[in-house]
């Protein structure tokens, strides 16, 4: 298992519901959260492991043995309130960062590993950013089509250097 980069075509499909709440689920998520450590992250969605069910794993401490480690099976947001335009990266496209407007709080509902519905509510704008991003992920949604628009011709130069295998920076 290795965290894929854009422009894999796993980051731009919808995942599927998870039905079997197995070991295999159980054994796959904990494959997941190293990966998440090792790339600096504080949050990774299945599909960015080429694992296209609707997973997501979240630890705001972003380093293992601190903070909580969270995954999300299933989830939806079932409330959200507020917005905020914050600054966003993503594991999958690293070195593109651009500002984007999220709500400020939300309320999830998800099942844990065992299979058990849970609802959470965010406890920072933070995140509840995170919440949101992870969730997009499922949707084959990345943020970089979200940014504000006084920003979008930048990111889309940056992504179209991506494609193109040239490094962001130069010409
Ligand atoms: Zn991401």
């Amino acid at each position: 298992m290795k965290i894929v980069l854009y422009p894999d075509p796993n980051l731009l499909q919808e995942a599927a519901p998870v039905e079997e709440f197995d070991s295999e689920l159980r054994e796959k998520v904990e494959e997941m959260f190293p990966l998440m450590y090792e790339a600096k992250g504080c949050g990774l969605a299945a599909p960015q492991v080429a694992w296209l069910l609707r997973v997501f794993i979240v630890n705001l401490a972003g380093e293992a043995g601190k903070g909580e480690e969270k995954a999300y099976v299933n989830p939806r947001i079932v409330e959200k309130r507020g917005t905020v335009v914050a600054e966003e990266g993503c594991l999958s496209i690293p070195g593109v960062t651009g500002p984007v407007r999220r709500a400020s709080w939300v309320r999830i509902e998800a099942s844990d590993l065992a299979g058990k519905t849970f609802q959470e509510e965010s406890t920072s704008e933070l995140h509840a950013r995170v919440l949101q991003h992870e969730l997009d992920h499922l949707n084959g949604i990345l943020f970089v089509s979200k940014v504000v628009p006084s920003q979008q011709k930048l990111i889309l130069k940056k992504l179209r250097e991506m494609r193109e295998g040239v490094p962001a920076g130069r010409a």
